[in-house]
């Protein structure tokens, strides 16, 4: 390896004309000699140069020599020291170099061979000592390294555990931004996701992890539409849910304002734009390459999750939910109730269900056309799932039919409740094709089980069933409890 050529150089503390002389003659060529008068001029020196390798001091200054170790311990490197007798010298001056750790004395006179072993002696310990010093300075450089890559990589492995096994979006954030918190200094951490509906509709859903209420709320917001119009381009998309997400352990949102940087980092998986991550960090924070590197695979991972998340999500809706009405399909419908049923006697509390279907539905479709009528049906789902609670399931359980099932419920209630939606049905104005209005009307039938009932899931829908025939066969437009009889045979003895 080529390096630059180092000053060997040499102090003269204190010499004669003569020693200085001879010396410089003895160092050779490329040696340079820098006098000093005395010790304190050599401690004093305010042009530092580099530091010497061979201290030739005389035997006269070395009677207070005190502050030559301080000043020549500033520069790092150790250096040689070395005595010159005069002429005249005593056993004293043998005593004082002892004292001041000296190794080397030189007697006069001063010969070429002795000044040349020093010297020699001296660049090589020099030598040694910058090698050991690199190889230390390489070490510490090592560990760092190893450190940086080793934080990462826990990092990492924290990430994908917490990341990988969930499939609900939500849950899927707050776990990824917790841990993120670890990585890099995030005041707060938000994101904008394009989704795409059973429709192929895409919306837009917000995810912000501040209060509402926060003054940077709104700030965030507008910082996630503008990032996220970047993120997935030439796509159109109406804006959808803002959801605050809960602020994770790792997110430092007391931090001071205006310390805080957005970073934004777009989410891509199989080539696909899904939106973008928004992490407030620390504006000075500056990410070294084993982090940078670790946040990329994480958000590229987290990309990955959110797609699967999605997929998934599109999957139940698409297994689980009518696609002309958005409400429940029968399938689903039938598990909760099996569900239900099970929960029956645990609770003590009874359980309903209704059955409604559209009076004259065939003429709708005859009369305008299957779009108006699919339409109707969209209004009669809204109709039926706006008269309940949450807690309720109102389900599409084949064509113009309906089904709600009610937990905690006794029939009288469910029969209540059923009148009401007829009623506000009744008086519903609907429109046909051109906005012309349209009346309907719809037939219930209540079935209701207590908690000391038995009756199976196929009994009680069959009940129900058998009461809207009724309520039919009665002139439509009403409500009918399943018989009385029927319920009493399934009464429980004792
Ligand atoms: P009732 O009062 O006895 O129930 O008479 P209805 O005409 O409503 O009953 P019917 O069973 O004779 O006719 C139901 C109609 O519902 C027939 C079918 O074409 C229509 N239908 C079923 N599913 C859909 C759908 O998804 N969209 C549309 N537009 N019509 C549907
Ligand atoms: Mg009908
Ligand atoms: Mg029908």
């Amino acid at each position: 390896m080529l390096q630059h050529k180092a000053r060997i150089i040499s102090w003269g503390i204190g010499l004669s004309n003569g020693q200085a002389e001879l010396l410089r003659r003895f160092l050779g060529e490329g040696r340079e000699l820098i006098l000093h008068p005395d010790v304190a001029s050599a401690a004093n020196m305010s042009d530092k140069g580099p530091a010497p390798y061979v201290v030739w001091i005389s035997a006269a200054c070395c009677r207070d020599m005190s502050r030559l170790p301080e000043a020549l311990s500033s520069y790092g490197y150790p250096a040689e020291i070395v005595m010159l007798l005069d002429a005249v010298y005593g056993p004293k001056d043998f005593d004082r170099a002892c004292d001041y750790g000296i190794k080397e004395v030189l007697r006069p006179p001063l010969d070429v061979e002795r000044v040349s072993a020093i010297m020699l002696r001296a660049v090589e310990s020099r030598a040694a000592r910058l090698a050991s010093d690199r190889f230390t300075e390489a070490l510490l450089l090592e560990r760092k390294t190893l450190r940086r890559k080793t934080l990462a990589l826990g990092f990492l492995t924290d990430f994908l555990a917490a990341v990988g096994q969930n499939l609900n979006t939500g849950d899927l954030l707050q776990n990824a931004f917790a841990h993120l918190g670890k990585l890099l200094p995030v005041h707060s951490a938000h994101a904008a996701l394009v989704e795409t509906g059973a429709g192929g509709e895409k919306t837009l859903s917000l995810y912000v992890g501040l209060k509402e209420n926060s003054a940077d709320f709104a700030v965030c917001r507008d910082l996630l539409e503008e990032h996220v119009a970047a993120a997935v381009p030439g796509a159109t998309y109406r804006t959808g849910k803002i959801r605050a997400l809960p602020l994770s352990n790792a997110a430092t949102p007391d931090r001071p304002a205006g310390t805080a940087a957005p970073l934004c980092l777009p989410l891509v998986a199989g080539g696909a734009s899904l939106g973008c991550l928004l992490l407030l960090t620390d504006a000075a924070h500056v990410l070294d390459r084993d982090r940078a590197s670790a946040l990329d695979f994480a958000v590229r991972h987290l990309a990955l999750s959110l797609r699967n998340a999605e997929q998934f999500a599109a999957m139940r809706m698409r297994a689980e939910y009518d696609v002309l009405t958005g409400i429940c399909n029968r399938r689903h419908f039938e598990e909760l109730l099996g569900d239900e049923m099970q929960r029956l006697s645990r609770h003590g509390r009874p359980l309903s269900v209704l059955m409604a279907d559209v009076d004259h539905f065939k003429r709708v479709n005859d009369t305008w056309g299957h779009r108006t009528g699919d339409a109707v049906l969209r209004e009669v789902a809204a109709l039926l799932t706006g008269g309940i609670r949450s807690t309720d399931c109102c389900a599409r359980y084949g064509g113009e039919e309906f089904v709600i099932l009610l937990p905690y419920t006794d029939a009288d209630e469910a029969a209540s409740l059923a009148e009401r939606i007829r009623i506000r049905t009744a008086e519903h104005v609907f429109t046909a094709e051109g906005g012309v209005p349209l009346r309907l009307t719809i037939s219930f039938g209540v079935s209701g089980i207590g908690p000391t009932e038995t009756l199976s899931r196929e009994e009680l829908l069959s009940a129900a069933d058998g009461a809207l025939y009724a309520a039919k066969r009665q002139g439509r437009n009403r409500t009918c409890r399943a018989r009385a009889a029927f319920r009493a045979a399934t009464r429980k003895a004792g």
